[in-house]
């Protein structure tokens, strides 16, 4: 049977079927949750949080596919935002699992007694701006209308399934799997023929995991990726005892460097060393692990090829020296895109899982899937047996579930069509023409590009505070000014253009799905730029937007 998303349990009756808000909170993962503190608990507003989902957590409800973990460092993949919270929670381990996380996010939940304005088990189809009330009204799957003065989506830049519509996928007689929408009871895949399709940061996480499980597993792969080891280890007491103390300096650290890691990424250029200091370089933070090797090597790797080949070509040594079979070593060396130009995964045993008697490799770039039949996946040149298929095909990234909802602004203006060549909002969030509607982490901000808690942390305290000094000046509405949005898109293309990022088919991009149009979607300036764009245009009284009373 096919997966269905894992929406258990009867929906509970509608509170009201019209009630009246000051803010409407659109999911509930970290971003909704913390929206719903800030607003709530610090401004002192009417908010409610609206979730698809029958439990809190975001993606760390929905992915609970096997391997699923953070691939940031579970002491900065977390709030900063209540020194208590940070004191009274331990992770075990640097990298927990998807359980750990969801575990965390509940925690938060009760502690900051969020749930009572958390609504479960509906979703938001639409919301319209009602120019002459200036209110916006929102509707549910549940038959609700809901009247609010803002509107703020913490919708989740991955968070759209991308189910890919593969002829004959409906006609499968086993069972299919998207990573994104996994099954709360999990899946049992022993003795099972499983075929895998995408190699990004999910099916690299997952693809040991299930070949330690089933009778064989298949990988599906179009583009080969490159990943470093995660390395991942428990955290001791005394380490634990380091951090709690050091917790200030290390979540202001997140907040001053690129990309909303403690550490820096190091200004020097990857020819500042010799050739034997680089592989040096390199060999360490290959044996450390994790996003330190992209982020903590050079500072122009993602800037300059030629520096990005050193670090390439030490990641394909590194997989040839690993994979036994050289044929399976060499379809895995990536060499269509630079390194860190797709979201970079990191892993625990990818690459040796491929030495495993049990697993085969497909290059589905040399041969098509053709179609799914109810045997199992055809390609071009041969038809494999399978029992399961998983799709680790990704999202329809930062735009798929704004998109999704019925979003109309001033004169009845659908979010659709104005985005129909691509996103367009100022600082990535707010959009023109849609007052009071504010996006965290929307598209034309850093968001994906950083330790996302932090990109989140910073986008509900702006808004927040943008709402507060509404309130202390008599404004009842905010959007941004036509002309400083289009000079903001422009800048985030500029800066885009300027890195390697345009090199690589990405879902960064929206190339990963069929007819999406293709702009870079995520800001490449930088946190610290990016900060300070958003704090001028504050204390400049909002500069760029339009308020009025
Ligand atoms: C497998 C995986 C691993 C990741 N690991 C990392 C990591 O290590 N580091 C990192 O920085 N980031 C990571 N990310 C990115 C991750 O998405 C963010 O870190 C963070 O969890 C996003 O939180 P959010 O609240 O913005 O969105 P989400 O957690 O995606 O929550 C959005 C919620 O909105 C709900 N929703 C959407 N539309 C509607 C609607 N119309 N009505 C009602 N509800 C709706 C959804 O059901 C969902 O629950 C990972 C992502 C994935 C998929």
């Amino acid at each position: 049977m096919p997966n269905r998303p894992n929406r258990a349990g009867p929906h509970p009756a509608a509170d009201e079927a019209s009630r009246s808000l000051d803010v409407v909170i659109i999911g509930a993962g970290f971003a909704g949750l913390y929206a719903l503190y800030r607003f709530r608990d610090v401004l002192g507003l009417d908010a409610r949080v609206y979730e698809t989902g029958d439990g809190v957590g975001g993606t760390w409800y929905w992915n609970r596919y096997p391997g699923a973990r953070c691939d940031s460092e579970s002491f900065y993949y977390s709030y900063s935002f209540s020194e208590e919270l940070e004191q009274e929670w331990e992770w075990s381990s640097k990298y927990p699992e998807q359980p750990e996380i969801l575990a965390y996010l509940n925690h938060v939940a009760d502690r900051f007694d969020l749930r009572r304005d958390i609504q479960l088990c509906t979703k938001v189809l639409s919301a319209a701006y009602d120019e002459s009330a200036a209110r916006w009204e929102v509707t549910t799957d549940r038959g609700e209308r809901i009247s609010a003065t803002y509107v703020v989506t913490a919708v989740g830049c991955l968070s759209a399934a991308n189910v890919p519509e593969i002829p004959g996928r409906d006609d499968f007689r086993g069972d299919w799997y998207h990573t994104g929408a996994w099954p709360k009871q999990g899946v049992d895949f022993s003795g099972k023929r499983v075929g895998l399709i995408g190699t990004g940061s999910s099916g690299i996480q997952a693809t040991p995991v299930i070949a330690a499980q089933a009778e064989h597993l298949t990988v599906f792969q179009r583009t080969p990726n490159y990943t470093v080891p995660t390395r991942n280890a428990r955290l001791r007491p005394e380490e634990w005892a380091k951090i709690k103390r050091d917790y200030r300096a290390i979540r202001q650290k997140t907040r001053e460097t690129q990309a909303g890691f403690p550490y820096d990424v190091l200004e020097r250029s990857a020819f500042d060393v010799s050739d034997e200091q680089r592989r040096e370089i390199y060999e360490q933070l290959w044996a450390e692990g994790g996003f330190k090797f992209l982020w903590g090597s050079f500072g122009d790797l993602l800037r300059d090829k030629r520096a990005n080949h050193t670090a390439a070509e030490f990641i394909r040594s590194k997989i040839r020296e690993i994979v036994k079979d050289p044929g399976t070593a060499e379809k895995l060396c990536p060499t269509d895109h630079p390194y860190g130009s797709k979201r970079p995964p990191i892993d625990t045993d990818y690459y040796v899982t491929f030495n495993r008697p049990n697993v085969s490799l497909v290059d589905i770039k040399r041969s098509p899937i053709v179609e799914i039949t109810p045997q199992g996946i055809r390609t071009e040149d041969a038809t494999y047996e399978l029992d399961t298929i998983v799709f680790a095909t990704g999202f329809d990234a930062m735009t798929g579930s704004l998109l999704k909802i019925d979003l109309r602004g001033v004169g009845g203006l659908r979010l659709a069509e104005k985005w129909a060549a691509g996103p367009r909002t100022y600082l990535g969030l707010q959009v023109a023409g849609f007052p009071n509607l504010f996006t965290i982490t929307g598209p034309g901000s850093p968001s994906v590009l950083l330790n996302m808690p932090v990109a989140i942390e910073q986008h509900v305290d702006w808004i927040s505070d943008c709402i507060e000094q509404m309130r202390v000046k008599g404004f009842r509405t905010i959007q941004p000014q036509l002309d400083a949005e289009d000079a903001w898109v422009e800048h985030v293309n500029e800066v885009a253009k300027q890195t390697l990022f345009y090199e690589a088919k990405s879902w960064y991009l929206g190339a990963n799905v069929p007819g999406k149009p293709q702009v870079f979607m995520p800001y490449v300036g930088g946190q610290p730029l990016y900060r300070q764009k958003c704090e001028a245009v504050a204390t400049a009284g909002y500069a760029g937007f339009e308020l009025r009373a």
